[in-house]
């Protein structure tokens, strides 16, 4: 694809350790003021079993979690839900925010500071979900993420967000004056597994709903599944044996998530462990940012024939 890279983009990729050689290009118009934040949800509780109770009725699971952290489509589909996922398909975006707020249905809850449902622009007062072409979907929260309540901060989500900001995209809809195409970000897991330790299988189960609905409600163009659980996660239905199908043979196609182009990369996280990956991962999001041209431009053409 070709781009037209201004000098804050370039400094951008340099940053990543992506060599450039483009020209200067004309820098984009003046930015859109950025909308103010919606105000934090106030938890409510669901009426869940225990996840004891649950997994009561699956020792499989426990066992199956015991062995691998894997997440397996047949698991999935086994693990007795305590999300009611009937309710969850008919909520608004404020009242799944809401929902997750107040959710324990895994026992994550127990340990969490912060539920970490995601970071956009703003949603509308009407309980509608923002407005973003592109959604991002990571692991689970960390550390800083669970104390903040906001997915990807720190040294990774500054490097998530630098090569977002080269291809003209931002959680924030524009950047450093610039508009910029808008994205949300969320986490397959909505609570951060104590210790940093991998989602367990039961967990992401657990989680899996709340994601569903989060993509219906957004409608994105393009998703980037960002690292090893959240491609199994978005994949597992797609791709056979997923589980067990190294990461980096997934990149470089498009697949799909209920009917939503996914493009799949490596986690942050290890692309700062890993320079070379790191230079190599700049073709990810430009492969999401040629899957997002061309649903603008037949989206366009429909919209031109239906006058
Ligand atoms: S991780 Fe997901 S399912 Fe578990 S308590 Fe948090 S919101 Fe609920």
């Amino acid at each position: 694809m070709s781009l037209n890279l201004d000098a804050r983009q370039r400094a951008m990729l340099e940053e990543m350790h992506v060599p450039v050689w483009w020209p200067e290009s004309v820098v984009a118009a003046a930015a859109a003021p950025v909308p103010a934040p919606e105000p934090t949800a106030t938890p409510v509780r669901n009426a869940p079993r225990s996840i004891a109770e649950a997994m009561a009725d699956a020792p499989e699971l426990v066992a199956a979690r015991a062995a691998s952290p894997l997440v397996s489509p047949a698991l999935l589909a086994a693990t007795p839900l305590v999300v009611p996922t009937g309710a969850v398909a008919s909520m608004d975006w404020a009242t799944l925010q809401q929902a997750v707020a107040g959710c324990v249905a895994c026992t994550l809850s127990n340990h969490r500071k912060n539920t970490v449902f995601g970071v956009g622009p703003a949603a509308p007062a009407d309980g509608g979900p923002p407005q973003a072409d592109w959604l991002i979907v990571g692991e689970a929260p960390g550390e800083n993420e669970d104390l903040q309540g906001e997915p990807f901060v720190g040294q990774a989500g500054k490097l998530l967000d630098n090569m977002l900001k080269a291809i003209g995209v931002s959680r924030h809809g524009s950047e450093d004056g610039q508009p910029h195409k808008a994205a949300c970000i969320v986490n397959v897991l909505k609570c951060r597994p104590p210790g940093n330790r991998n989602p367990g299988v039961d967990e992401v189960a657990q989680c899996a709903p709340y994601l569903r609905r989060q993509v219906e409600l957004l409608q994105p163009k393009v998703i980037i599944a960002m690292g090893r659980f959240a491609v199994q996660s978005l994949l597992a239905e797609t791709v056979p044996d997923v589980q067990a199908t190294p990461l980096g043979r997934l990149r470089g196609q498009v697949h799909q998530y209920h009917g939503v182009p996914v493009v799949v990369t490596h986690h942050p996280a290890y692309l700062l462990r890993s320079l070379p990956e790191k230079a190599k991962a700049w073709v990810d999001p430009c492969l999401a940012m040629d899957v997002w041209k061309k649903r603008t431009a037949a989206q366009v053409a429909v919209q031109a024939e239906l006058g």
